[in-house]
């Protein structure tokens, strides 16, 4: 790559820091991420490459920028690009934080690293291969988004519009562009939410015994989590390390002087690569045995007869990334 196309990237960069695409999740806002969506697309357009827009339901859309229109039949390997357009929140940031400010050869800004910095380099990397004569892989570049917060977008990307991008393709190579310190991985732990909820019975403080506490159940549940389901979490990966489990949230009640009827909790649970036994499905199965033990060990203590209900958010999670 030539200087001048390291400029273009920069100066696409810069402009992709300038817009605000916060995640919707964190910023409140609907589409958060739609105005940079849309300077991509005309940008794309302009440059005489292919973009096409993948609805996402309550989400901005995602892009998919391609060197020419698919064409049926066409077998060549495919190498699919990937980068997010959300970025987490500004608070606490000690520069301004849509100025993508350059100091000293480096840039300044929310979402410069991630994963903007890569999303403008596999844009013009993609402008550069289109100007080729001879292309023996098919090159896509897709901006997904939500990835911060729920990972809705790529998840909807893989259930929805995949198999449609990928065609007649004889394989798929994907590349992600996440922080890295350049270097390449190859491999990845997957993430599995679960949230835990007990219920009980509201009523004044004052008068305790005509409540029933969805607090005390949730204790008693997230030490039997601790005891008994996460020792038994020790698989291991050479290259990412062993898998991991941890209570990371409690929430209940909403007064001081309120027997509390709801409690919620959340677990992280880090899936390890290379593990046939480490999948959302069998992870889950196992946790849900601790819970439905406990269930029946708690009886009435737990409130209603639907006192402990458990549920999994699958839709955070992902799978491990196998090397
Ligand atoms: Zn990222």
């Amino acid at each position: 790559m030539t200087i001048t196309d390291l400029s273009d990237v920069a100066t696409l960069l810069q402009r992709m820091v300038q817009i605000d695409s916060v995640s919707g999740s964190v910023c409140g806002r609907d589409r958060s991420e739609q105005p940079l969506i849309d300077m991509l697309h005309r940008q794309a357009k302009d440059w005489g490459l292919h973009p096409t827009l993948l609805p996402v339901p309550g989400h901005a859309d995602q892009l998919i920028i391609t060197a020419r229109p698919p064409v049926e039949g066409d077998t060549r390997p495919l190498l699919l690009f990937d980068s997010h357009t959300d970025t987490v929140g500004v608070e606490g940031m000690t520069v301004e934080p849509f100025a993508a400010e350059v100091r000293d050869g480096k840039m300044y800004g929310r979402g410069t690293c991630d994963t903007k910095g890569t999303g403008a380099a596999m844009l013009c990397a993609l402008r550069q291969y289109a100007e080729t004569e001879v292309q023996p892989v098919r090159v896509a570049v897709l901006f997904s988004v939500d990835e911060e917060m729920s990972m809705d977008g790529i998840q909807h990307f893989l259930t929805h519009d995949y198999e449609a991008v990928v065609g007649d393709a004889a394989s798929v190579n994907v590349i992600v562009g996440e922080p890295s310190d350049l270097r390449l991985y190859v491999v990845h732990n997957g993430v599995l939410t679960w949230k835990l909820s007990t219920s009980g019975v509201a009523a004044h403080s004052s008068r305790p015994s005509n409540g029933v506490s969805a607090i005390t159940p949730m204790l008693t549940l997230l030490q039997a989590v601790e005891a008994l389901y996460i020792p038994s979490v020790t698989a291991c990966h050479g290259l990412t390390g062993t898998a991991a489990c941890a209570v990371t949230m409690i929430k209940g009640g909403h007064s001081p002087n309120v027997i509390a009827d709801h409690c919620e909790a959340t677990i992280d649970r880090r899936l390890s690569a290379g593990d046939v036994s480490e999948t959302p499905e069998l992870a889950t199965a196992a946790l849900r045995k601790v819970s439905a033990c406990l269930k029946r060990c708690l009886g009435d203590a737990a409130g209603t007869p639907e006192g402990i209900s458990f549920c999994t958010h699958a839709r955070t999670s992902t799978s491990p990334c196998p090397s």
